[in-house]
């Protein structure tokens, strides 16, 4: 099984010539509310702003990008909030089988203010299986007393195999530094799938190009949907109030663009109406959108057109899951 992980658009940077460069895929693992959102947050700083993923769209688990030094770690959520409990369990087993596989770090976080519950331990269990560190997160360490410290942390380390524990506060920034150093340390050398620093705007294209092809996906009812990518090319605030946004949309076959952009248009048309009226709610702004329907071949089975269209293709050329 191959499904490709986003990046934001265009974003893919070998630097194998820069053997020095760290990176890795690290999820965050554990149950809804002990904080990992905030965590995100913390650890990708100020520069980044956090996607919030639509659970059900597997494609889009990135959250952020924690960039130190020659460092980049590109963070998962695990997107589970708003499962109904008695789903938790199915939820993680199959985030488990997606994300888990290709993790270099994980930080499996906890609500230390609190016991450990049947959810904390079946999130656990399905660490058991993975090769890599495991760091176990005490969060919500601004709300435990130097007493209860000790034993929570005992707590939470006996329901599973840990590399090691970290006690922090997501909220106060307590700990955090530590914890960044630890990740940093356990990553692999690998490339910058960002150019240092340029990925402030980055999120933004790659929001709006999920808004497109969520419009799209749900305009068109035929077997095009798995093909679609889409590429924003251009976002440009034009003056007061108004932004130049525009975007291709890419399938693999002739007949598809035809599905596309229907009869007279009409298809690319309601696509347009319904992601422009996301984009401007996301923005804030007036937009323009500029749609383009192209046909890129089989672009699922090439390297090139996966990076392009923001695809991860991991150092060794294989997919991601
Ligand atoms: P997630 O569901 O795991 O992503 O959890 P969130 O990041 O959404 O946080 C859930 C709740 O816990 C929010 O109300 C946060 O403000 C709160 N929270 C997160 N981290 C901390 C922490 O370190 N200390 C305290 N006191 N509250 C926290
Ligand atoms: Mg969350």
């Amino acid at each position: 099984m191959t499904t490709y992980q986003p990046v934001p658009t265009m974003a893919v940077v070998n630097r194998v010539t820069e053997p020095k460069f760290k990176s890795g895929f690290v999820p965050l693992w554990g149950r809804p509310n002990v904080g990992k959102s905030t965590l995100i947050n913390r650890l990708v700083g100020e520069k980044v702003a956090i996607i919030s993923p639509k659970p059900q769209t597997t494609r889009n688990r990135i959250v952020g990008v924690m960039e130190r030094n020659n460092v980049q770690a590109v963070l998962f959520d695990t997107p589970g909030i708003h499962e109904p409990r008695h789903k938790l369990g199915e939820f993680l087993v199959n985030e488990a089988r997606d994300v888990l596989p290709d993790a270099d770090v994980v930080l499996f976080v906890v609500d230390a203010a609190v016991p450990p519950s049947n959810e904390d331990e079946t999130a656990t269990k399905l660490l058991r299986s993975i090769s890599c560190p495991i760091i176990l997160i005490l969060n919500k360490g601004d709300l435990l007393n130097k007493i209860e410290a000790p034993q929570r942390r005992e707590e939470y380390e006996s329901i599973g195999a840990f590399a090691a524990t970290h006690l922090i506060s997501a909220v106060t920034g307590n700990g955090v530094s530590k914890l960044t150093e630890h990740i940093v340390n356990l990553l692999p050398d690998g490339p910058a799938y960002y150019p240092e620093g340029t990925f402030t705007d980055v999120p933004d294209r790659f929001v709006i190009s999920e808004m497109i092809r969520e419009a799209s996906l749900a305009s068109v009812h035929q077997e095009v949907p798995y093909g679609i990518a889409v590429l924003v090319e251009e976002l440009k605030p034009r003056r007061d109030n108004l932004t130049y946004v525009s975007a291709t949309i890419h399938v693999e076959r002739a007949s598809q663009k035809g599905i596309v952009v229907g009869e007279g248009g009409r298809v690319l048309k309601t696509i347009g109406q319904v992601a422009r009226k996301q984009i401007e709610r996301y923005l804030d702004t007036r937009i323009y959108l500029d749609l383009w329907v192209k046909v890129a071949h089989k672009w699922r089975k090439d390297d090139n057109a996966l990076l392009r269209f923001g695809y991860f293709v991991k150092p060794d050329g294989s997919g991601r899951q």
